[in-house]
């Protein structure tokens, strides 16, 4: 039998060594509790390395996820101002700040589709913030990546972008996905302050009043994966990925290995896409990790690995 087809749907890149340890040290995974001995990469996130693992791997395609948050870059901006000009020095650079919000996204979103155009086995997801930008000019730039620059779905993440994921005001970006029939990869799991931005039921409304639109629910719902299946049930529209959970069974608010193969049968398996979470878990690891799930078929794995993300994402 030929080796399967092998696509990794979920992946973070930086733009250079400073952002992408800042970034890789400044997210912790806590949502699941405590586990020892969960195999953590050592890349930070760089895509030269990345596509070397791809390589490694014999990962075919890859998709990238990233993550662009305007209430962070605000605050991280805020934070590099300092505490020795005046006030209203400091007013002038607050607005300064506010006013260059929705550039940063726009740049950020073409230097992952300038990205992607240098490595055409690199698929970019850009990143929609309603907080960078208003919902129609969010949705404007959204087309504009899409149809100038080569943008194959929206990536958001409710709770690190802090909206909740039926938003209204993200109506307008809905709707040039069913326009132009691009897919999202939201972010899918708790927060720390229990908003329930994120979370599976999160993606309710959204995926009600866009059927049309096919969502995918990262991490099966990381540590609110006890809502998956009733989302899945509800809306032929959700799609999920496995990255990160997939490395954390066993821990106090993950599944177990079983539970896990469980949940992917009872979607059904058609409705689950492989991620590595890169750089934070390794894509030669994530491919055992799959291929080690009880209860499930060869077959229905090899879907997984690959050819599932082919159709649900349009690859
Ligand atoms: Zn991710």
């Amino acid at each position: 039998m030929s080796a399967p087809l092998k696509i990794d749907s979920h992946v973070h890149i930086y733009r250079d060594r400073p952002e992408a340890v800042r970034e890789k040290t400044g997210y912790e995974v806590w949502e699941y509790g405590e586990l020892s001995g969960v195999h953590a990469s050592d890349a930070i996130g760089l895509i030269d390395d990345f596509v070397d693992s791809m390589r490694r791997a014999d990962i075919a395609r890859a998709v990238t996820v990233n993550l662009f948050s305007a209430q962070v870059a605000r605050e991280d901006a805020i934070a590099r101002i300092g505490d020795d000009i005046s006030g209203s020095q400091r007013d002038r650079r607050l607005a300064e700040i506010d006013a260059h919000i929705g550039e940063d996204l726009k740049a950020f979103n073409r230097w992952a589709c300038d990205t992607a155009h240098r490595h055409p086995e690199i698929t970019a997801f850009v990143a929609a913030d309603v907080h960078a930008l208003t919902a129609r000019d969010c949705a404007a730039h959204i087309r504009d990546m899409a149809e100038n620059h080569g943008a194959g779905g929206v990536k958001l993440h409710g709770a690190f972008q802090r909206f909740d994921m039926s938003d209204e005001r993200l109506w307008p970006v809905y709707a040039v996905c069913r326009e132009l029939a691009l897919p999202i990869i939201g972010h899918a799991g708790p927060d720390r302050l229990g908003l329930g931005y994120a979370e599976p039921r999160a993606f309710r409304r959204a995926l009600q009043a866009f059927p049309e639109v096919r969502m995918v629910l990262a991490h099966l719902g990381g540590a609110a994966w006890q809502q998956a299946a009733e989302v899945a049930a509800a809306f032929d529209n959700a799609f999920f990925d496995c990255c990160e959970i997939i490395e954390w069974t066993g821990a106090p608010n993950a599944p177990t290995d079983r539970q896990l193969a469980q949940l992917i049968r009872t979607i059904g398996v058609d409705r689950v896409m492989m991620g590595s979470d890169y750089p934070w878990y390794d894509l030669d690891h994530t491919v055992e990790r799959v291929m080690a799930l009880p209860l499930l078929a060869e077959e229905e794995k090899h879907a997984i690995l690959g050819a599932n993300a082919q159709r649900i994402l349009g690859l």
